[in-house]
């Protein structure tokens, strides 16, 4: 789905960002694992090689935002970017805080995690740290937002007021909140980066999970 000619929503639910710039290709977050495929047949279906992907902006370690880094990095050659303590993880191919899950969602994690969150260790090229500008249409900031996991990255596009929020914000009655659930490593935390990020008044929020277009009241 296209946000602007420049940036692209891929996914339903488990959303990853496309954001392209001249013939450069910046994939923010890959999905899981068996979203490799959907992410490369839409970079084709825009006209475009796999190989013009330079490089993957991962925002966490968990098995939904990096699954696909590894197969996509070999269809590519692309370099993978994170901050350190998520490459840390990423590098081994786990997740970077103990998941404390309860109850119902502690049986559905055991049945589903050895099926579908497959997160294929992969090497990070590149560690980025908050305040950083990237070299990507235009500027693309990068925002620390501990809570979710400790070295969770949030990435700002001040020209567009384009939020990209992997798991830091999530949506509860349409309305962008904190992600502060059983999964969250540090709520107290959580809940202080996601007020960091609001702050922004972004017009679009691409979220992990959720997506807010504000210029079209657009909530899902
Ligand atoms: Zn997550």
């Amino acid at each position: 789905m296209q946000i602007t000619p420049f940036v692209h929503r891929i996914g339903n639910f488990v959303n990853q960002y496309l954001l392209i710039d001249n013939k450069e290709l910046t994939l923010i977050d890959t999905g899981m694992h068996v979203n490799k495929n959907s992410i490369l047949n839409y970079v084709k279906k825009l006209g475009f090689q796999p190989t013009d992907i330079k490089r993957i902006l991962i925002t966490h370690s968990d098995s939904d935002h990096y699954g696909a880094a590894k197969d996509i990095k070999a269809a590519s050659h692309c370099e993978i970017w994170s901050s350190r303590i998520e490459a840390e993880a990423i590098e081994k191919g786990v997740f970077s805080r103990k998941i404390t899950t309860k109850g119902v969602a502690k049986l559905l994690m055991a049945i589903i995690e050895p099926v579908i969150m497959v997160s294929p260790a992969v090497p990070v090229s590149r560690n980025i740290v908050d305040g950083e500008i990237l070299p990507i249409l235009g500027g693309l900031q990068v925002i620390a937002t501990p809570g979710h996991t400790p070295g969770h990255v949030s990435f700002y596009m001040p020209t567009e007021r384009i939020l990209f929020a992997g798991d830091a914000i999530k949506s509860v009655g349409g309305k962008p909140v904190a992600t502060t659930d059983s999964t969250t490593g540090d709520p107290i935390q959580a809940a202080a980066s996601a007020d960091k990020l609001l702050a922004f008044n972004p017009l679009v929020i691409g979220c992990g999970h959720a997506f807010f277009d504000f210029r079209k009241k657009i909530n899902d």
